[in-house]
């Protein structure tokens, strides 16, 4: 049983000595003092199923066996050093990544999260092509930094005093909330064919690049019709621009079909920026891309002190190899669609389950109080979180509104957790609906 300190204790410690911009979820905060594959429990023993492995970071399972036995004897041989010394984990684990990705992309730079691979990431495509305007999706989730947040589409996470320069934003493929109020396939992809009057309109005629995540996490599971990545790649690359993945949330096999979620669209990036389930549960980020455009780090020195450290190079290898191992992607294909099934189940009986999309384990369930005004059912999102969280499951949500819960699992969840993820779901509208 835990005996650290009092859940009051915690708390009052929060209160008095951390910044307040940390927040939490939950009328009254959750704590979490253990975790093990697909479960974490609190100080008082109750388990949870953790449907949101910790913002969808946790990919193989919490205190994964395999993982842990091998980053535990790196951390006790050793810890740190920097990339300023050989080390042999790091040179390892860029060969294993590279191995999972598109040909060509082969040279990796490491770094600690998920906004600091999308930095590295626009600074390469800012110094490889000589330009300075990034395009990104509105409804997008790139980071905090200054830079990422000016690629971050949502008024929620974007402080007044960063405005960034040089970033532009067009439509998302997000076909429930249709900017235009047209029907797929008669629309034409309007939606992916207006990147091309951002570039005409906002920038000098030539970009550097366009970053999109093929499967929108933050913004709910927003998923594109299968044509909308490919319009859009072609056009920035008319332009002279890059073309980026981001695979933070939708990579390493967690939407099912695909190892990468921008296979499923059938682009070719010219670089992919990882965080969160590269590492399970460790600070580890990476930038993959080109010889050619890699090149560009070369300009000036660039160091991350942390990025490529040894710990976290184990770490993220011995992730990698878990997925392998282990058939995960094939788990999260099996028992992700099943569990979409269930949700689609649960839309034809639930009026307020506006749309069930997304792919594998990166699920949306995008909530209104009516099916025609689609107005956000946002503090509905809000009590089925608390609900479900009382019937021991961790949901997420997100989207402009916060009214779409966002599923996305550790991906060794089961269909036994996934059936009881769904039974709650069902018991929690059906009380809502009641008042
Ligand atoms: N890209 C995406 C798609 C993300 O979801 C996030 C984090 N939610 C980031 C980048 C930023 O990652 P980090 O918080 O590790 O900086």
């Amino acid at each position: 049983p835990y005996t650290g300190p009092s859940r009051a204790e915690v708390i009052a410690l929060r209160k008095q000595y951390v910044s307040p911009g940390v927040i939490t979820y939950y009328k009254e905060p959750l704590m979490i003092v253990e975790g093990k594959m697909q479960y974490v429990w609190d100080e008082t023993g109750r388990r949870y199923l953790d449907a949101f492995a910790g913002i969808v970071t946790v990919s193989v399972g919490h205190c994964h066996p395999k993982v842990l036995e091998k980053v535990q004897a790196q951390s006790g041989k050793l810890q740190h050093t920097t990339t300023i010394y050989l080390n042999p984990v790091l040179g390892q684990f860029a060969e294993k990544l590279a191995s999972k990705m598109p040909d060509g992309l082969t040279r990796s730079y490491f770094t600690n999260s998920g906004s600091e691979a999308n930095e590295v990431a626009i600074l390469s495509a800012r110094e490889h092509t000589g330009n300075t305007d990034v395009i990104a999706l509105r409804n997008a989730y790139h980071g905090g930094t200054s830079t990422t947040m000016g690629l971050t589409a949502h008024g929620t996470w974007k402080f007044k005093s960063n405005q960034t320069l040089g970033i532009h934003h067009t439509h998302a493929g997000y076909c429930y909330r249709c900017p235009y109020g047209l029907e797929y396939p008669s629309c034409d992809l309007k939606c992916a064919r207006d990147i091309e009057e951002v570039i005409r309109y906002q920038t000098p005629g030539e970009v550097a690049c366009f970053i999109g995540e093929p499967i929108q996490g933050v913004g709910g599971a927003v998923t594109p019709p299968k044509e909308y990545f490919q319009i859009i790649y072609e056009i920035v690359r008319k332009y002279g621009g890059l073309c980026y993945a981001d695979e933070v949330q939708g990579g390493f096999g967690r939407t099912g079909e695909h190892y990468w979620s921008h296979q499923h669209w059938g682009v070719k990036p010219d670089g992919i920026t990882m965080a969160k389930g590269i590492g399970n549960g460790i600070p580890l980020g990476a930038f993959t891309t080109t010889e050619e455009i890699s090149k560009v780090m070369n300009n000036r020195i660039h160091f991350n002190t942390f990025g490529g450290n040894p710990v976290s190079m184990t770490q993220g290898l011995a992730t990698l190899e878990v997925i392998d191992e282990e058939g995960i992607q094939e788990n999260a294909r099996v028992v992700g669609g099943h569990m979409k099934d269930s949700l689609l189940a649960l839309q034809e009986k639930h009026p307020i389950i506006g749309e069930v999309r997304g792919l594998g384990l990166m699920l949306g369930v995008e909530l209104v109080r009516d099916r025609k005004t689609k107005e956000p059912a946002n503090t509905e999102a809000a009590a089925v979180m608390e609900r479900m969280k009382d019937r021991g499951v961790l949901l997420g949500k997100g989207g402009l509104y916060g009214n779409t819960l966002r599923i996305k699992p550790p991906m060794c969840i089961t269909k036994d957790d996934s059936d009881y993820l769904t039974a709650m779901l069902d018991e929690v509208f059906t009380e809502l609906q009641k008042g």
